[in-house]
Order: structure tokens, then sequence, then C-alpha cells
């Protein structure tokens, strides 16, 4: 567990939760994703300020890679970003650093916005369009994209079908749940299975809702993701 960065923030309804635990092995970095250079800082920073900067947002906590909390409170402090409550340290999975960093999410929070540190440019528009809808009763909001590619299903190496792309979206973060919907998906879920939060939330038979994705979120996996959202800052 980090420490915690800023001062009470029990006050907060909407808190945002930004996982950037992961390895970022297929980058062949020397260092953990989050932290690689995007432009002339860290890819963590990118996120975390516009994050901060939102006025959607209360306060934020990160789950940051083994060994790397203490860069994370750092960073936090050179970029001032102030709605950091804590940093956590990440789990072995996406879900495990999610379900740490919802530990320190306090019982009064409203909303829980989760976002991966993946996929730097954020901003306002997206965010805004995934609280809104919490407000008409759904579990969870996800932003997602029609798929531009035919898809087929294929069983050892043969096409068995062709699916009907028109009922299919890839999703993104941020993700925006109804708190108490959230924890309760992170409680009983079976996280081995979970690539998303949403899919613990549906899982429960959880509403959740889509809105229009951003194709700058694209989440940064490999050194040609890295040099292209690179030329989009
Ligand atoms: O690995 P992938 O890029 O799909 O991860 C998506 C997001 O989840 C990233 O921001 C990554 O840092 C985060 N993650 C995490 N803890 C893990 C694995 C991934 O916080 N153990």
């Amino acid at each position: 567990m980090g420490g915690t960065v800023a001062g009470d923030a029990n006050d907060s309804l909407t808190w945002a939760i930004l996982v950037a635990a992961g390895s970022g092995a297929r980058l062949g970095a020397d260092r953990p994703k989050a932290f690689v250079a995007l432009g002339d800082r860290v890819l963590l920073a990118e996120s975390l300020e516009r994050l901060d900067a939102s006025a959607w947002i209360d306060a934020v906590v990160v789950a940051a890679p083994p060994d790397w909390e203490e860069a994370a409170i750092v960073l936090a402090e050179e970029i001032v970003a102030s709605k950091v409550a804590a940093v956590v340290t990440g789990g072995a999975t996406r879900a495990e650093s999610v379900r740490a960093a919802l530990a320190e999410v306090p019982d009064s929070a409203v909303v829980v916005v989760v976002h991966d540190a993946a996929r730097p440019l954020v901003d306002d528009a997206v965010i805004g369009r995934v609280i809104a809808p919490l407000a008409e009763g759904v579990d969870g909001v996800v932003p997602a994209l029609p798929l531009a590619d035919t898809v087929k299903r294929v069983e050892e190496g043969l096409v068995v079908e062709t699916v009907d792309r028109s009922a299919l979206v890839t999703v993104q973060t941020p993700q925006a749940f109804d708190a108490a919907a959230l924890r309760a998906a992170y409680r009983d879920g079976d996280l081995a299975e979970a690539t998303d939060c949403a899919s613990l939330v549906e899982a429960r038979g959880g509403r959740i809702r889509i809105v229009a994705g951003d194709p700058r979120l694209l989440k940064i996996t490999t050194a040609a993701d890295l040099a292209l959202v690179e030329s989009w800052l």
C-alpha cells in the first residue's frame, strides 16, 4: 500500500480509479508502461493530469506497479494533481488492481470512474458522456466504437461463421459506475475472467449503457501505439 497524497477526501462524490500497474511487457521497455516516455514526460502524467483537471472528478486513486508507488506519488506532486487521495500497489491482474484501488474509495462515493493509464488521451467530453447517463438509473456506462472490419468466428484456422457486426462494439475506458453496483461486482465477481469492469457488473445482472467512444482513446500496447498517440499529443 502506498501513501496518502492529499488530505481528507470523504466529501468527494465522484471518484476516479486510474489503473497503471501493468508491466507493459509488449512495449519491450525497461520499466512499467505507466513510466515510459510519452512526449517529454511519462505516460502516467497525461491521464493523471487530465482526470485531476476534470470538473466531473472529485478525487483520484492510482494503482501503481509494485515498487513504483513512490514514483507515482512524486509524479502527482510534480504535476500538482491535488485530487490524488491515495496511491495503492496494483495487483497481478487489471481487475485485482481495480479491487485494491476500490478499497481506498470511501462508502460516501456515489460514482466511480475507472480508467486505464494506458489510454492517455482521456478528455472531459468522454468523462461527461459516461457519467451523465448514470442519473437515469443504469449501473454503468462505457464508451464504445463500432467495428470497422468484417468479423469471423474461427476454429483451428478455419472460418466457421461470418458474424453480424452491426450488433457488436469494442469498448474502451473511462467506464463510469454507480459506486454500490461496482463494489458489489468486485465483492462477488470472478475476477479471473474480467477484462473490464463492466463485465463484472453485467455478470450480476447490472445494466450497462454504451455511449460514443473516441479513437484517440487507443490503448497503448506496442511501441507503434505509443508513437501514434505521441503524434496526436
Ligand atoms: O495490460 P493492459 O494494457 O490491457 O492493461 C490495461 C490497464 O490496466 C493499463 O492501464 C494497465 O496499467 C492496467 N493494469 C493494472 N494492473 C495489472 C495489469 C494492468 O493496473 N496487473
